[in-house]
């Protein structure tokens, strides 16, 4: 079928037709003129969810993404990179992220809603989708440092700070890796926890990279027993004399999130403080496993942000007279961080299954941590790209998009801890010294 521009070419060439008979020719076949109204121009197709993921969700559930994703296109969006620019917390946000109503969504009790953990991931994503930053800070205190309470806290703990926390009264952050200890941490911790003959504790030492510590209520520290060499896990209160904050300076990924240098100087801590059931490092592995399958969710949130930006921009971006996206090349480097994104929606959404089932092991989460992380990687690398020399523009948002993957991709196991966990499952040996 001839396009409407083949047909003007026709016709410039066709001197010596009467333009009067072509038209009395159209007259007389009505279906040919219905045809052509019918050709539309083509539709960009924006829609990051190729397989219908979000389609699993209960109506009620899908409510909630929804409600969270118009919040970070309508309130965030607008807003957020000249945060990111700057350094800074945008505080405002937090009574609206209240409002939004999804911290310890999938926590049973205590004012929680017992929501699955796949819905929580989703949210996760969806947050990521527009901001990896607010996505780290809700992930800390709603993930790391409620869920530390929540796995390892006493009932009375979990009364007391669980609701506030879920009210985002009180802001968490989680305190485990140090100056000199990070992918080492399982058995390498130096701060120290000793108990005094009264019943309280004594904590010296230093926590590195600490996220919202700079502004949060409280932190969870993890130290070592010196008398018994276990590990143990404590609420410790930002106004605690013996507990200092420093901000780390000079960041140039999630520059949002607040991360801390934390000096413990002989901080006392009362017992009632001390996590009830923390009683080794194995419990604090419990609550860095259930966290895992959330830093994937917003690895694929991130690519869905990175993936929509760069779709949109190669429809709008003009080069040799055609939309960049017309160009094979282009289609093709969409294709691929399409299938990337696809198959990493997939892996983490049967990951999510898993946990919901109960059923996730810890190399089920630390490969996927890995593997979409590595992913997401790819397809900001490509997106960039397609960007040309506005891909290292802040305004044009992939650079973001870029930078904040590089942290999602170091933090809560690098890839090749996560890799030795899951070469462990496969050969039976364990290569991490
Ligand atoms: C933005 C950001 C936010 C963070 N937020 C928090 C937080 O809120 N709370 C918190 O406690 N921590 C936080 N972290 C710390 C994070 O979890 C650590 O950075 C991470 O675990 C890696 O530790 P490291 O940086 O000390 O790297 P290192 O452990 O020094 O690793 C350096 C390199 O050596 C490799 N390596 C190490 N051991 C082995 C081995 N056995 N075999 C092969 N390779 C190895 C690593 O894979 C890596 O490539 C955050 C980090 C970042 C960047």
């Amino acid at each position: 079928m001839a396009s409407f521009k083949d047909l003007k070419k026709i016709y410039s060439i066709m001197k010596d037709v009467n333009i009067k008979d072509i038209l009395k020719f159209i007259e007389k076949n009505p279906k040919l003129l219905k045809q052509f109204s019918k050709q539309k121009e083509p539709e960009l197709n924006l829609n990051s969810d190729f397989y219908n993921i979000f389609h699993n969700l209960s109506p009620e559930d899908n409510t909630i993404r929804l409600k969270v994703r118009n919040f970070m296109d309508t309130e965030v969006k607008p807003i957020i990179n000249d945060y990111w620019y700057k350094d800074e917390f945008p505080h405002d946000l937090i009574p609206l992220l209240k409002d939004l109503d999804i911290c310890g969504l999938a926590y049973k009790g205590y004012g929680c809603q017992n929501k699955s953990t796949l819905l929580d991931g989703i949210v996760s994503a969806e947050l990521a989708r527009i901001d990896p930053s607010l996505s780290t800070f809700m992930g800390v205190h709603s993930g790391l440092a409620m869920g530390s309470i929540y796995l390892c806290g006493s009932e009375e703990q979990k009364e007391y700070w669980l609701p506030k926390m879920r009210e985002m009264q009180i802001i968490g952050s989680f305190g485990l890796t140090e100056p000199l200890v990070g992918s080492a941490v399982a058995g390498g911790l130096t701060t120290t926890c000793k108990k005094n003959n009264d019943g309280t504790w004594t904590l010296n030492g230093q926590k590195k990279w600490i996220g919202n510590s700079t502004f949060s209520d409280i932190t969870i520290i993890w130290a070592r027993d010196i008398d018994t060499s276990d590990v143990k896990g404590f609420i410790v209160e930002a106004s605690n004399e013996g507990f200092n904050v420093e901000k780390i300076e000079g960041k140039v990924s999630l520059k949002i999130v607040q991360n801390g240098l934390i000096t413990l100087d002989n901080c006392i801590i009362d017992e009632k403080d001390r996590l009830q059931n923390a009683n080794s490092f194995k419990d604090t592995a419990k609550v860095l496993k259930m966290t895992r399958a959330g830093v994937a969710w917003q690895s694929v949130g991130l690519s869905m942000g990175a993936y929509e930006t760069t779709v949109k921009y190669c429809n709008e971006r003009k080069q040799f007279g055609k939309t960049i996206d017309s160009f094979q090349l282009t289609q093709s480097a969409l294709a691929n961080m399409l299938g990337d994104l696809t198959a990493m929606q997939n892996m983490v959404y049967q990951l999510s299954l898993l946990q919901d089932r109960n059923e996730m092991s810890d190399e089920q989460a630390s490969l996927a941590k890995v593997w979409i992380s590595k992913g997401m990687r790819r397809i900001v690398s490509t997106g960039r790209e397609l960007f040309g020399g506005n891909g290292i523009l802040l305004e044009y948002d992939i650079a973001k998009y870029m930078a904040d993957a590089e942290a999602l991709y170091s933090y809560e196991g690098t890839a090749q801890i996560n890799e030795l966990i899951v070469g462990r499952s496969i050969t039976g040996k364990q290569a991490f010294v």
